[in-house]
């Protein structure tokens, strides 16, 4: 299996590393990436960089390790496969930056501020205006989609138009400088899942999530404080069903369907308590849960397993961009570009330098030594 050529078409996504995963993730992103495990080669990013253009402060980069643990963890959990993932450290990966840089060239600025979706993420996070790199966070993506490249990109419907920017940035590049990336599809995900409050969807920061990660007695807890049907003063009096986020967990975690219609009809008519709602979703959340609590506690009596995945699969994606990076520049012909002038600069200083006793010329400083041998080794190129 060659790097170009890869046996199995490759997806990428991630996560900004800011915290663990819930509910929303899972029915909006993570269960389809347990689907599409075993039909592809999957890249999966800790997404770092990407935290930056919102959330720069020292404190939110102080705990990326334990939230990028945290995150491949849940992954595990779930029941994503180490063996056929690749988990990296997105600023590890140093390529991406350069990467990065080499394709803002192929998209205007007048192209991203059109995008909402880079407006919202700065309302979002509270900015009044937009730093450059927030501006250029398709291009990143793009940097992310094409170091490796990726053949699918799984992404939620805000992020669509972030993938459609990488098919323009990998087709200007194509055509201006020779066949290098293919061209990414979208496979848009989603479904957003309610918070348990009812108001709005499922975050982290809203005080309104349940994680993956918490208990049985805290997702009880959750389950039994939720919001529901406001009206609803007494079990006697009919209830809504519709938008009441207890029967919408219901409808995507109960696999009992039939139980599900009956609890439905039960509230309309005034004929169940939301305490007894409540219980069987708790139950309900829990089976789901149980399986995850078992490979959790597998993965972590193994003391750092989760550390060594994120460590050899930054490597190993380092392996990745490497190569891209130097069939981007070699396809430039940037690689030319250092190679014709550190051989002629050399070709000059070993005739002109003054030699030590008569003996052999001085040596080139170390430096520039192996810059020059890394380019020509990477590049492969004779002229
Ligand atoms: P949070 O919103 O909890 O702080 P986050 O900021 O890490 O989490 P987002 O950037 O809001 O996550 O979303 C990242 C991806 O996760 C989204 O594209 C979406 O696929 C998924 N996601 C997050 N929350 C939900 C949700 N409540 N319902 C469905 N999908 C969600
Ligand atoms: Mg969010």
């Amino acid at each position: 299996m060659s790097d170009t050529h890869p046996a199995r078409k490759r997806i990428l996504t991630g996560d900004r590393p800011t915290g663990k995963l819930h509910l929303g993730h899972y029915v909006g992103s993570h269960r389809h990436r347990l689907a599409l495990q075993d039909q592809y080669e999957c890249f999966f990013l800790i997404a770092d960089l990407h935290m930056l253009t919102t959330k720069p402060d020292k404190a939110d980069i102080l705990a990326i390790a334990d939230n990028g643990r945290a995150i491949v963890m849940d992954h595990l959990a779930i029941g994503i496969d180490p063996a056929k993932v690749t988990f990296y450290l997105q600023s590890a990966v140093h390529e991406v930056y350069e990467l990065q840089l080499l394709l803002s060239s192929l998209v205007t600025v007048e192209r991203l501020l059109q995008l909402p979706s880079i407006k919202d993420m700065a309302t979002a996070a509270n900015m009044e205006q937009i730093p450059l790199n927030l501006l250029g966070y398709p291009v990143l993506q793009a940097a992310d989609i094409l170091m490796p490249r990726a053949h699918l990109v799984p992404v939620g419907k805000d992020n669509e138009s972030h993938v459609e920017i990488t098919r323009q940035i990998a087709r200007r590049f194509n055509n201006a400088y020779g066949e290098v990336f293919p061209l990414p599809d979208a496979f848009v995900v989603g479904g957003t899942l309610v918070g348990t409050d009812g108001q709005a969807k499922m975050s982290k920061s809203l005080n309104n999530a349940i994680f993956l990660s918490d208990d049985a007695n805290t997702v009880t807890k959750k389950v039994m404080g939720m919001y529901t049907d406001p009206n609803r003063v007494r079990s006697d009096v009919p209830g809504t069903v519709e938008g009441n986020p207890v029967f919408i967990y219901h409808d995507v975690f109960n696999p009992d369907k039939a139980e599900v219609e009956t609890l439905k009809e039960r509230y309309r008519a005034g004929r169940v308590g939301d305490v007894e709602v409540k219980q069987r979703l708790a139950t309900v959340l829990n089976d789901f849960l149980e399986p995850t609590r078992e490979r959790r506690a597998r993965y972590e009596a193994d003391t750092g397993f989760v550390d060594e995945l994120l460590y050899e699969g930054t490597l190993r994606a380092r392996e990745e961009a490497k190569q891209t990076l130097i069939e981007a520049k070699k396809a430039m012909g940037l690689t030319g570009v250092w190679n014709r002038l550190s051989r002629a600069a050399e070709k000059r200083r070993k005739k002109s330098e003054p030699t030590a006793q008569g003996g052999a010329p001085a040596p080139a400083p170390a430096a520039v030594q192996a810059a020059a041998q890394s380019e020509s080794v990477a590049s492969g190129e004779a002229a």
